[in-house]
């Protein structure tokens, strides 16, 4: 079965109640057929009932992260009451949380765990620093961060419901793109190690995006590689029309 192409906007800590409308009109006309692009767009937690309220029914909408439970951790976001409130996903392990606020790769992997659990759907985020990368341990930091993922599920069926979103940290917001050459054989690599590691079955179906300063200007040949099921995209998720070129970047 083809993989359907998958495109997360993440806003970040950005936007306002007067430029989410504006974007979210734009992204309503839009011609984005379901059949072929699933898209999914993170705003700021303070936002997202107004965005849930405005934005057509086919998109769905995530939070930036949530924590692993519910009760006494004042600033969290419960999985269970992000699924309550009716939303289906989650981005779980970015790279600003990972480096900003330090999360390890198992506090993510519970992470991931506690949204499977609760009914969520994860785009788990994985990617090597820029000294990582020169230092040629990208295969060992993405296995680690994957091992990681796998030691907290217990289900194989759980990985039916995990978006990979492969963003290499020297691409993220620093205006660098891997080379479609560069995000393909990472991308290879994963499914890899998902065929020898999990099933050949999750190895084919799970959809692995890339992020890391994508744009309307290269979205095009990175969507154009076998192993490049979509993008998670942040600064030009911000621009309605770029971000509306991205989405139909492989139709
Ligand atoms: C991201 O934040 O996930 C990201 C990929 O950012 P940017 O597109 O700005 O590099």
């Amino acid at each position: 079965m083809p993989r359907l192409f998958f495109v997360g906007g993440n806003w970040k800590c950005n936007g306002s109640r007067e430029a989410n409308r504006g974007f979210i009109e734009e992204l309503n006309r839009a011609e984005l057929p379901t059949d072929k692009v699933e898209v999914v767009i993170a705003p700021m937690s303070l936002h997202v009932e107004s965005v849930v309220r405005s934005i057509r029914p086919e998109i769905s909408i995530a939070v930036q992260n949530v924590f692993i439970n519910k009760g006494a951790f004042t600033g969290e976001l419960s999985p269970s009451a992000v699924k309550d409130f009716g939303l289906d996903w989650a981005i779980i392990g970015h790279s600003e949380r990972r480096q900003i606020f330090g999360e390890s790769d198992e506090f993510v992997g519970k992470k991931v765990e506690a949204c499977l659990r609760a009914s969520l759907k994860v785009i788990a985020c994985i990617g090597e620093t820029e000294s990582e990368r020169k230092a040629n341990k990208t295969e060992e930091v993405i296995f680690r961060q994957l091992s990681a993922i796998k030691k907290e599920l217990t289900r194989v069926q759980d990985w039916h419901h995990i978006v990979l979103a492969y963003e290499p940290v020297w691409a993220i917001g620093t205006g660098l793109t891997a080379t479609p050459d560069q995000a393909q054989q990472v991308h290879e690599t994963i499914r890899r190690w998902l065929a020898s590691n999990v099933n050949s079955d999750v190895a084919d179906t799970i959809r692995i995006i890339y992020g890391g300063s994508v744009k309307a200007s290269n979205a095009r040949d990175l969507a154009s590689k076998k192993d490049i099921d979509g993008f998670l995209v942040g600064g030009a998720s911000l621009v309605a029309a770029e971000f509306i070129e991205i989405a139909r970047s492989h139709l």
